[in-house]
């Protein structure tokens, strides 16, 4: 069965936009894309879904999250001055207070608020990389669960890869054709080099992709240069030996191996000149995630010379307990102003092609991951130029229709794969167990 999709405007974002457009969708795969009145004379026999004034284009990608956490919106705004007591809060309240089924309902809530937000495909790092692969595969979104590992101290290393090991092995087994595993050492404070080296080596040997946090925080640059900070007092408290390779998070990741891999790297604000070549050199790919950056106070990455110097970039939202909102077009639009506010120049196409992490693809053959954002806003008219209204005029909360490998997962405010009613419900208890735990 055929459906085609109608719109004023086609966006391939690979190709011209394309006025009055449709895009045929046969099973899973895009059938066919150009003008309305060729694609219904060509597919005769399809069912015609119009949209009406409204923008169809590739689903966008949000390459760096953490679904597990949706349920920690808002709970820590109080520790956000303070990174270090920022990470000790999330991280007791997910290990001490979250059951299995709290953290899987926290990863559907999330995986529900981001096909409504027209985002097809996620990087998704997870401490319960099982719970959150069950959440993607209910609502149907596409993604990679990349399973983290942490341990600082070298001691632990061989017996945390070996804990990494069986919980991939889990992961591997729940593979669909949506979803994915993938490997996460968090971050260089929270985890050794040795350890690092073990998971660069397993990620080659085992073909599976990479990502973590890198250069995020003055702390994390304090402990790799100097072997001070808070990080470094941390360690010390723990009695975990530490010693600094003086140098930057890009050149000790490219030391240990990580690089080898050609990871994906979220944040990325802490590098000069020299680190965003070798990012380029060595083909890693940057998860830009400029409100989560900027509410935590970290800083601003240089989007505009990642773009000048050819290194792939792509938006993220991180968590929604840093952002308070997995919406990558709000993503997108904040990332061309912080940029342009700084004198680098990004325009809105640009900021489309990191949203949909390279331009997505709209054409024939290719996987049917689409979206349709309305135009008809008050917010949104006059408009002009399609994707300056998508950029700077319109938000996720614009979208009306997600469609995932030819699914209508998302259709006129409503999540078709899942009861969000009990969900919300479900989402209401934890958040009413955090509430009392801070008044304890
Ligand atoms: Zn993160």
């Amino acid at each position: 069965m055929t459906t085609i999709y109608s719109a004023r405007w086609v966006l391939p974002i690979s190709t011209a936009a394309i006025e009055d457009g449709a895009v045929a969708v046969d099973g899973q795969r895009i059938a066919g894309i150009g003008p309305e009145a060729e694609i219904v004379a060509k597919f005769s026999s399809a069912k015609i879904e119009s949209l009406g004034e409204a923008v169809i284009l590739p689903g966008l990608v949000n390459t760096h999250t953490h679904l597990e956490l949706t349920a920690m919106r808002g709970y820590l705004e109080k520790e956000e001055n303070d990174f270090f007591a920022w990470l000790r809060k999330l991280t007791i309240a997910r290990l001490e207070h979250m059951t299995p089924d709290d953290i899987r309902v926290s990863a559907t809530w999330g995986a529900c608020e981001a096909v409504r937000a027209g985002i097809t495909c996620v990087a998704d790092a997870s401490d319960s990389g099982l719970q959150s692969m069950l959440a993607l595969e209910e609502v149907g979104l596409r993604g990679v669960v990349f399973q983290e590992s942490f341990g600082p101290d070298a001691r632990l290393a061989q017996e945390n890869v070996e804990k990494l090991k069986v919980n991939l092995a889990e992961l591997l087994e729940h593979e669909s054709e949506l979803v994915r595993a993938g490997v996460s050492p968090h971050a260089p404070y929270t985890v050794c080099a040795p350890q690092l080296e073990m998971i660069a080596d397993l990620a080659l040997s085992e073909g599976l992709t990479l990502m973590m946090h890198a250069a995020e925080s003055e702390a994390e640059d304090l402990l790799l240069r100097e072997g001070c900070g808070a990080f470094a007092e941390g360690f010390v408290r723990r009695s975990i030996e530490w010693k600094a390779p003086q140098m930057s998070t890009i050149q000790y990741l490219k030391q240990v191996g990580v690089l080898d891999t050609q990871p994906l790297l979220a944040h990325c604000i802490r590098v000069d000149n020299n680190d965003i070549e070798t990012l380029r050199e060595t083909g890693s790919a940057v998860a830009h995630c400029p409100k989560s950056n900027a509410k935590l106070g970290h800083g601003r990455a240089p989007f505009a010379k990642f773009i000048d110097a050819g290194v792939l970039v792509g938006l993220g939202s991180d968590s929604v307990a840093s952002n308070n909102t997995c919406d990558i077009l709000e993503e997108a639009r904040f990332a061309t102003l912080l940029s342009r506010a700084a004198g680098a120049h990004i325009s809105a196409e640009d900021a489309l092609r990191a949203a949909t992490f390279g331009g997505g693809h709209l054409s024939e053959g290719e996987r049917a991951d689409l979206i349709a954002v309305r135009l008809t806003g008050v917010h949104q008219t006059p408009g002009y130029d399609p994707v300056a209204t998508l950029i700077f005029a319109s938000s996720g909360r614009d979208v009306i229709l997600t469609v995932i490998a030819g699914r209508e997962v998302y259709r006129d405010g409503r999540v078709t794969t899942v009861d969000e009613d009990r969900l919300r419900a479900r989402v209401k208890e934890i958040d009413r167990k955090f509430t009392q735990m801070n008044a304890n």
